[in-house]
């Protein structure tokens, strides 16, 4: 059987090939759908299916845990191939999705310092994802309080304990960022959600303390909820798997499962196959991108440097996951509004608490979305 495909908002019809000529492209989530051709391609090798008395058990028979050990061995095995992340000596742990993970690091982290009964204080340099602060907030704590900008904090100091997260790749921007605070009381949660050979070279191993990974941007499989940290003391790990195991008790076998499945097929040629596509693709989308924005005078897109990549074994040019664009004239103070106009729908720089002259615009969703955001920035462009 065919897969019966949704329509994205500008087309209809029984296969989606009407299009709706007064519709805006849709470029605010990150669903990572341009992976989705890949899996069309290995449909019967990715596939499950699960007998009715499979996996019925809170834990897994042989191992008293929640964790799939055989998912584990996959996980060390990618980061070894990839090269992005040490994880020899190092402890995993498994989350729904990155999300659940963030807030169990930060819950870790701040309760290290419990003794001398001080709040953490949870910060990240602008423009950072959102949610580090929508989450923080929420799950409010007399542990942890979300207090912004990292670079007000100078370093930390015995009476103020610094939690920081860093992105990096960063979302929106696509910079490989480092830990700004230092020192014996910042403790930094490095999300790498993004780190991996689609969207940005691998220079080296990263090595750090704490570093959160996930599916969602790797496969593409984001409605699957699974992440992963890896992570080098003990006590952290033990305090994360605390709180994974009060709040969820585990990541659900059946996912654990769809993720064994998918990386079973991303390792089986050495991740080739799935990172030739990737990055081919985005670095194919941030050119056509790029080209139509050199047009203009009104817009701007952030740089990045080619690097050597030790995947690639090369110097490869940027293929980051998010086009952060800036409206260059003075009386173009809200983007947002102006590519509105235009028939394109971003997410504002203030959600990233940058400028309103900013705006990320998502280049990972279906080939269609992306050719439609295409088409509506050439039609504004050719206008200046
Ligand atoms: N971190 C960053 C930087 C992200 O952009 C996202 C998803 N947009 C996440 C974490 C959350 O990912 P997950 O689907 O694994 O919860």
């Amino acid at each position: 059987n065919q897969p019966v495909c949704e329509c994205n908002s500008c087309f209809s019809g029984p296969d989606c090939s009407l299009f709706l000529p007064g519709c805006a492209a849709d470029a605010e989530s990150g669903d990572p759908l341009f992976l989705e051709p890949f899996w069309m391609k290995h449909a019967a090798s990715s596939a499950i299916l699960i007998a009715g008395w499979h996996r019925m058990s809170y834990r897994f028979t042989r191992a008293s845990s929640f964790i799939s050990q055989e998912l584990e061995k996959k996980i060390r095995k990618l980061h070894s191939i990839t090269g992005n992340a040490v994880t020899e000596n190092r402890f995993i742990i498994f989350g729904a999705g990155s999300t659940q993970l963030l807030n169990a690091a930060v819950h870790a982290l701040s309760s290290d310092y419990n003794s001398s009964s001080s709040t953490a204080r949870v910060v990240a340099s602008m423009p950072f994802y959102p949610l580090y602060q929508e989450q923080t907030d929420y799950f409010e704590s007399v542990d942890y309080k979300f207090e912004g900008e990292a670079n007000l904090w100078g370093n930390a100091s015995s009476d103020t304990h610094l939690v920081e997260f860093v992105t990096a790749p960063n979302n929106p921007d696509g910079q490989m960022n480092k830990a700004v605070l230092k020192g014996p009381y910042a403790k930094s949660i490095y999300d790498h959600a993004y780190f991996w050979p689609h969207f940005a070279p691998i220079p080296a191993p990263a090595d750090e303390e704490l570093m959160i990974f996930t599916i969602s941007k790797l496969t593409g499989h984001a409605g699957s909820r699974f992440g992963w940290a890896v992570i080098k003391d003990e006590a952290v790990y033990q305090r994360m798997l605390a709180y994974i195991s009060l709040n969820t008790m585990g990541v659900s076998r059946e996912c654990q499962l769809r993720a064994f499945k998918l990386l079973k097929v991303v390792l089986e040629d050495g991740g080739n196959n799935i990172f030739e596509f990737g990055y081919n693709t985005m670095k194919k989308r941030w050119e056509n991108l790029s080209k139509i924005i050199s047009l203009s005078s009104r817009f701007s897109l952030q740089e990045i440097a080619p690097q050597y990549c030790t995947y690639f074994k090369k110097i490869r040019p940027p293929s980051p996951a998010y086009a952060w664009v800036k409206c260059e004239r003075e009386e173009d103070k809200d983007c947002y509004e102006i590519l509105k106009a235009a028939k394109i729908i971003g997410r504002e720089g203030k959600k990233f608490r940058a400028e309103a002259r900013f705006v990320r615009l998502s280049l990972l969703k279906s080939q269609d979305d992306f050719d439609l955001l295409l088409h509506r920035l050439d039609e504004f462009i050719s206008k200046e």
